[in-house]
């Protein structure tokens, strides 16, 4: 049954994860030889995808083909079952300089695009399976060495686990949280949220603020210093609205609104070169593109959905 809650692209994967499977390495072996398996193919943390109708498909190749380009099980993942009639889902992680689309997956037309700009065009459910493998692909490519001694680690659990065979210590895929919030604040009888710009975004954007959490923090703590640090806000309450897996490389992005006490707020000149209020009527008519001059994140980034949801 699908779960009532505000997806964000890159959530609402529709694939049982068979987290139970993964360790069973025979019945593993049995789904990679079977032609009926799927797998999809990965370059550089590129999926594969196929042009249709004005927008994009993943291109899946059959399971026994990925293993045959991986060689063996350490640039393979298990994804899960596809819902309906249990297909094996795999990943294929492939690597180096020569596009592998142009060679041994020429038969099958696609190229290799980053998820980012492909996201928007494909189906919310292949954009969330892409962003699965990708961000546990991402974490392998970083993690090939124990962190506790040293040692190259050897994948394990259907790539959901890395296994230090010097001192036996077991690594998992990384999710590391950030907090990302709009700011809201009673101003002359209404509301109005704060929007910020880094130097290094494109002229003309505006955004909400976000920051990594700390160790030791609650997701509201984070929020509140975060709030302070960049743009010296108060933050007075803090209200949950969604979160969105970002697999870049391995974010799990935490969206609140967050009610800020009175004050005009000033930019850090670190992360923030500036900051702007914004009435809900400006605020929409920011995501519509109707300011000149200005923008905000597309609809597939969190940021545009809590400006939407407050503003709306
Ligand atoms: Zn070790």
């Amino acid at each position: 049954m699908p779960l009532r809650a505000f997806q964000n692209t890159y959530a609402g994967n529709p694939l049982d994860r068979a987290g139970e499977r993964r360790s069973d390495q025979a019945w593993i072996d049995a789904r990679l030889a079977d032609p009926g398996s799927q797998a999809l193919a990965m370059w550089n943390g590129q999926p594969l995808s196929t042009t249709i109708d004005g927008g994009a498909a993943l291109q899946f190749v059959s399971a026994p083909l990925a293993l045959e380009l991986a060689g063996g099980g350490e640039q393979l993942l298990f994804l899960g079952l596809r819902p309906h009639d249990d297909v094996a889902v795999f990943a294929i992680d492939l690597e180096g300089a020569a596009d592998p689309s142009a060679g041994l997956l020429q038969a099958l037309g696609g190229a290799f695009e980053g998820l980012r700009a492909l996201a928007p065009r494909l189906d919310p459910q292949e954009a969330a399976i892409a962003a699965q493998a990708k961000a546990v692909f991402e974490w392998r490519r970083r993690h090939r060495f124990c962190s506790a001694c040293g040692q190259p680690s050897e994948v394990a659990d259907a790539g959901w686990k890395r296994v230090c065979p010097a001192c036996a210590v077991e690594h998992f895929p990384r999710t590391d949280p950030v907090v990302i919030m709009l700011a809201t604040q009673e101003h002359d009888g209404s509301e109005r949220c704060l929007l910020g710009r880094q130097a290094v975004w494109p002229p003309g954007m505006f955004s909400t603020l976000a920051g990594f959490m700390e160790p030791g923090e609650s997701i509201e703590e984070a929020c509140a210093r975060e709030l302070f640090e960049e743009a010296g806000l108060e933050a007075l309450a803090v209200r949950y609205h969604s979160s969105q897996p970002w697999p870049y490389p391995s974010n799990l992005m935490i969206g609140l609104i967050a009610e800020v006490a009175a004050g005009e707020g000033r930019p850090d000149q670190t992360e923030l070169e500036a900051v702007r209020w914004f009435s809900k009527r400006d605020a929409l008519a920011l995501l519509r593109g109707e300011i000149e001059g200005l923008f905000a994140p597309p609809p597939f980034a969190i940021a545009h959905q809590l400006i939407k949801a407050w503003a709306g």
